[in-house]
């Protein structure tokens, strides 16, 4: 089962600030007798307050008011964790609350939802983003309401079946994740970077003019600044998947990248000012969305290891350091001249293609795989992006 979150706007209904409002008042009157007592065992809890809360608030009915200790013990659950060493959770009339299953009801055919509110159960419209629309989801889990400016969005926890995924593959596509080129694929095939690499220039620009100044107006402009770097950061990255994903490999190798750091080999290729310019590259967020983008197409992610993959030439298997030089790769003992992020990524495809070659005999049972000179890590599902 994969579990995604999907935002669907409500109408800004009173029936439903008032919701949020008395709610998060239950949560208050839950998180201060937990914190008295240093508990979040919801037993407790419930014994401790349930009647005070039903009292002190009998528009919230019972269903609602176990909801709100549910929260609570969360919030309590985290002091808990930092020994108590915290301040005292506090919710604002406006923070976001959280249902269960018993508190709402979504009839996603007839594109409506019914919810309880402190004025008994109301049924809303909703909308459900057309891009899921296409998924057969078994269950709702739960649902988070958020007010937000003069909006309330439900985020709805939604249960979607594995995809199949094709576990004896027998295309592979290597994935280089390069400098001057936000991927090279082993198919031949380049995605340039250069307007990525423009657009975070100029956040980097405007980041550094309004840190020089530290005023409070330019605090706040730098956190929209944030936002907005990482959301275009973020559509980039989708777009790069979609085009990786679409190819025609049933699987897709990458190199497995964890635990390097941006001071490491792979980004030393380049120049200082290319690496501070490529630091904060979301990586692996386009590791997480290619992985899930993939198996929902059913296509199988490998990650194997990044060991010599630009020092090795992929037509001979000769590694040497000096293969390389910038963004050309010259192999010193068969003179086969590629280049350079190409060549890793047909080194890339190779050990993929190798991982299944070996495991030929029996099922491959990839996990098992983990020969010395590389270590591949089968991608699974990431429960939610
Ligand atoms: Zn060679």
């Amino acid at each position: 089962m994969m579990i995604r979150t999907i935002q669907c706007p409500l109408p800004l209904e009173q029936s439903l600030i008032d919701t949020v409002c008395v709610y998060n008042q239950a949560v208050q009157v839950v998180i201060d007798a937990g914190w008295e007592l240093r508990s979040y065992n919801k037993n407790v809890l419930h014994a401790k307050t349930y009647a005070a809360v039903r009292e002190q608030l009998p528009n919230l009915q019972s269903s609602l008011v176990q909801c709100a200790r549910d929260m609570a013990s969360a919030s309590l659950k985290l002091a808990k964790k930092k020994g108590w060493q915290c301040k005292k959770p506090v919710k604002k009339p406006t923070s976001s609350i959280r249902f269960n299953q018993r508190t709402f009801t979504p009839f996603l055919e007839s594109g409506t939802i019914s919810i309880s509110t402190i004025d008994g159960r109301k049924v809303y419209p909703i909308v459900i983003p057309s891009y899921f629309q296409r998924y057969q989801f078994s269950t709702v889990n739960a649902m988070v309401l958020k007010v937000k400016n003069d909006k309330i969005i439900a985020f709805l926890n939604i249960e979607i079946a594995d995809p199949i995924v094709n576990d004896r593959p027998t295309s592979f596509l290597g994935v280089d994740r390069g400098i001057n080129n936000a991927v090279v694929a082993s198919d031949n095939t380049f995605l340039n970077s250069s307007h990525i690499k423009d657009v975070k220039y100029k956040y980097q620009k405007l980041r550094q003019s309004l840190q020089s100044k530290g005023t409070r107006r330019c605090k706040r402009k730098l956190k929209s600044l944030a936002g907005r770097e990482r959301r275009f950061m973020t559509g980039e990255n989708y777009k790069i998947a979609a085009w990786l994903v679409a190819k025609p490999f049933d699987c897709i190798v990458l190199e497995n990248l964890k635990g390097i750091k941006t001071n490491s080999k792979k980004q030393k290729k380049v120049g200082k000012q290319a690496r501070k310019r490529f630091a904060n590259w979301a990586y692996y967020q386009l590791e997480l969305i290619i992985t899930n983008k993939a198996l929902e197409a059913g296509k199988m992610v490998l990650f194997v290891s990044p060991k010599y993959t630009s020092q090795r030439c992929s037509r001979c298997g000769h590694v040497a350091k000096d293969n390389r030089h910038g963004a050309e790769f010259c192999c010193k003992q068969c003179g086969f001249s590629i280049h350079a992020d190409l060549n890793a990524a047909r080194n890339i495809s190779e050990r993929g293609k190798a991982v299944f070659g070996r495991a030929k005999v029996n099922r491959p049972n990839v996990a098992r795989y983990d020969a010395a000179e590389f270590l591949p890590r089968i991608a699974a599902a990431s429960p939610r992006l």
